[in-house]
């Protein structure tokens, strides 16, 4: 864009100077002092010439307002210098002076372009009175023409600040038609001046905007004042940015301003038309919304966060109230997504989410509200239900969809979801009640094997505030190292004594008194506390076995339980083998055992840290062995030493069922594999003595004792 040169102003301030310049050019030195002395005057500035060519000399380098001419000069005539000066569009007013009478040369004077023509010596009054209007008129000309000049000047001025306007400039018609756009309407909009010149301004305005800038364009307001700062969608012809609402969209702060005629009696004139500026906001509008959206939703998914679902449940809430309608809240959270997270990282475990977003996504209908609360938890809003059971449909597809394997990074992954459900105003009339009933119904279905779906009963209540006080609990009983270790012998029966000593682990809850595992792995799981729990029974069960070694009882075994979830831990096979090691225990002395279910897990990682230990001398036994499915396939794949025949086989086992096929076969399967077995749960001679037939030969079970407090379990050994 060139910028605005303001006019050369020199030749002005000359110009100015020249309309008090006087030339007198005559022969007769007296004559041109008389005629000097005559015209004298305030600023006035007279030169004076001899001859013609003197004067044309001073003509062509100076302006001069008013000449008087002597006709007869000795070298060139003053007719001459006339036709010279009106030949050459010299703007100098001319008098013409002679000393002879005859009309021929007035006339010819006049003709050539002379302001007057006086005769001398003359009427010198006279000549004063000529010179004087002569030289007021050159003043008023000069002022036009200063004026003429202004005037252009700022002309041009404003039309380069029109058009150089960073906003759109328009003035629409009385009938809201384009009439004026500044250059700002083709790089904004992409429309040339011909397009919209003449068009309605509604062509360029989104539809939905119509209405809202009918007063604006076309302002009628008698009090004349600008609409100031109106938000307003224009139509773009191009698209070459990505604009906020959809392609082609600009949005403009428009401010616009009514045209009325002059009107008579201080009253407004007629309305003529509008006159308008556009700034072009759509940038800052692209920031505000990404700003907004972000903060109204979750980074990861892009679906709405936490904050987005409660207002929309809060407002469906209002609207289901009036209507006398149902509204659904789901809770729905993954099931062992932990163990993906810890185990393959959390790229893998974000890339999941994403791809359980997307499936959820195609579960919920068009105007349900998908949100992610945080971690592996999300929620759905069924605004408008129209019975329970519709919630009951959609539950059911997220069961059966999340049920399908999901591949990330190049795995299968699987993400079955318990689901929770609450119905406003059954079980709730309030965004947060419902939300917090909705989670306590997923949490049963945790509690009852997940990858289900339940809706929330009021009896629900009270077993989950137990949980919450349960929880708490817990994390004080961490603190408080309120874990205790009960020992349970495990017998050789060919040997006749005991060979190894089963660690069970006990809560001494201050109020509740000693609690069993039953009551809280579960939970400790859920919740990762696990973690500390198990070093303090590994800590506690290798200081005891240390002890018992040391007081003769050198080859006797500890078993340690170990859940699932510790196998996703990366440090687990050192924080094993650290103990082990800090009480100088053979390796081989410690047997891990993991319930079977944990083989079923495809967790790659399983294997090896199962291998890594075993590498080290530790033993691995598989606990409540026939419970799970494990195909023999997985008995030949995982490193293990021992199986641990299921308390539920042994028990079936009595005076009418001699034989059972399953205990038949797994001794068949400890034997073939090369695995040691132990019968758990034996409590009768008879028990004992069939497994022993079969050819089991450790046994554990109150038989043989109860798990015992540790200065029990030593007279026991003692004994
Ligand atoms: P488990 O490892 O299969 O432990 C055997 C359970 O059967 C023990 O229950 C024991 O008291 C019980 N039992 C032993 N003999 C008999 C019998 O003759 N008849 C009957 N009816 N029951 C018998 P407990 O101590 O309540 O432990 C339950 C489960 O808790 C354990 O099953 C184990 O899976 C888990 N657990 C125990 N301690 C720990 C621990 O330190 N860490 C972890 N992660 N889990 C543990
Ligand atoms: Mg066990
Ligand atoms: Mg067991």
């Amino acid at each position: 864009m060139s910028g605005f040169a303001m006019s050369n102003f020199k030749p002005m301030q000359e110009a100015e100077r020249s309309v008090d310049r006087i030339l007198i050019v005559d022969d007769e030195p007296r004559m041109r002092a008389s005629l000097a002395t005559l015209i004298e005057g305030d600023g006035r500035e007279i030169t004076q010439c001899a001859s013609g060519t003197a004067a044309l000399a001073l003509l062509e380098k100076r302006t001069i307002a008013v000449a008087l001419l002597d006709i007869n000069l000795p070298d060139i005539s003053g007719l001459d210098i006339l036709k010279w000066i009106s030949g050459n569009h010299i703007p100098t007013s001319v008098i013409m002076v002679s000393g002879d009478d005859s009309i021929d040369s007035a006339i010819q004077a006049l003709r050539y372009g002379a302001v007057e023509f006086v005769r001398k010596p003359g009427d010198m009054a006279h000549i004063k009175h000529k010179v004087d209007s002569a030289l007021h008129r050159r003043h008023l000309e000069h002022r036009h023409a200063l004026m003429m000049a202004r005037l252009e000047q700022s002309e041009r001025l404003h039309r380069f600040l029109v058009e150089n306007s960073p906003d759109l400039i328009y003035t629409l018609d009385d009938q809201g038609r384009f009439l004026f756009v500044n250059n700002r309407f083709e790089s904004m909009l992409g429309y040339s001046r011909d397009e919209v010149i003449g068009k309605h301004y509604s062509t360029v305005v989104f539809d939905d905007d119509r209405e809202l800038v009918r007063f604006i364009f076309n302002e009628r307001r008698s009090d004349n004042r600008a609409s100031a700062n109106i938000e307003v969608k224009l139509k773009a012809k191009h698209d070459g940015k990505t604009w906020a609402y959809e392609s082609r969209c600009v949005v403009a702060m428009l401010s616009a301003v009514g045209i009325y005629g002059e009107g008579s009696g201080g009253q407004t004139g007629n309305f003529m038309g509008t006159y308008g500026v556009a700034r072009d906001i759509t940038e800052r509008k692209i920031a505000e919304e990404t700003i907004s959206f972000q903060a109204l939703h979750d980074h990861l998914t892009q679906l709405p966060n936490r904050r987005l679902f409660k207002d929309r449940l809060e407002l469906s809430i209002t609207q289901a109230r009036r209507h006398a309608r149902m509204v659904g809240v789901m809770f729905v959270d993954l099931d062992r997504f932990k163990l993906v997270n810890d185990t393959y990282g959390h790229a893998e475990g974000d890339e999941l989410l994403k791809s359980v977003a997307q499936a959820l996504r195609r579960c919920v209908r068009a105007g349900d509200t998908l949100a992610r609360q945080g971690g592996d938890e999300f929620t759905i809003l069924l605004p408008d239900l129209a019975q329970a059971g519709d919630a009951a449909v959609i539950a059911d597809k997220i069961v059966e969809e999340l049920k399908q394997p999901f591949h990330v990074a190049g795995q299968d992954f699987r993400a079955t979801a318990s689901v929770g459900i609450a119905v406003f105003p059954r079980d709730g009339d309030n965004a947060d009640t419902l939300l917090k009933n909705a989670d306590i119904a997923m949490y049963k279905v945790k509690a009852a094997g997940k990858n289900a779906y339940q809706f929330f009963t009021p009896e629900m209540n009270a077993s989950y505030h137990e949980r919450i006080g349960l929880e708490n609990d817990l994390r004080l009983a961490i603190e408080r190292s309120e874990f205790k270790l009960y020992f349970q012998p495990q017998f050789s029966v060919v040997r006749k004594r005991i060979v190894g000593m089963e660690a069970l682990v006990r809560w001494q809850h201050p109020e509740h008194g000693l609690l069993d595992p039953c009551g809280f792995i579960d939970l400790a799981e859920e919740t990762g506390l696990i973690r500390a729990i198990t070093d303090s029974v590994l800590a506690q069960a290798c200081a005891q076995l240390a002890q018992w070694r040391a007081w003769g009882h050198s080859e006797l075994r500890m078993s340690v339980n170990v859940s699932p979830q510790e196998f996703d831990r990366g440090d687990l096979v050192d924080r094993i083998t650290s103990h082990v090691e800090r009480h100088r225990l053979p390796h081989n002395s410690l047997e891990i055992e993991i319930t079977e279910n944990l083989l079923l897990q495809d967790v790659s990682g399983v294997i090896d840290k199962m291998r890594m230990l075993r590498d080290r001398g530790v033993r691995i036994s598989i606990d409540d062995f026939g419970t799970g499915y494990s195909s023999l396939n997985y008995l030949r794949r995982f490193p293990i030493n021992s199986i641990k025949l299921d308390q539920s086989f042994v028990r079936d086992l009595d005076e009418n069922h001699r034989h059972s096929p399953i205990v038949n076969a797994i001794v068949g399967i400890a034997d073939g594999f090369d695995l040691k077995l132990l019968a758990e749960g034996v409590e009768t001679d008879f028990q004992r003595r069939t497994l022993q037939d079969l050819g089991c030969d450790e046994m554990q079970g109150f038989l043989f004792s109860r798990p015992l407090p540790a200065a029990e379990a030593a007279r026991l050994l003692a004994g």
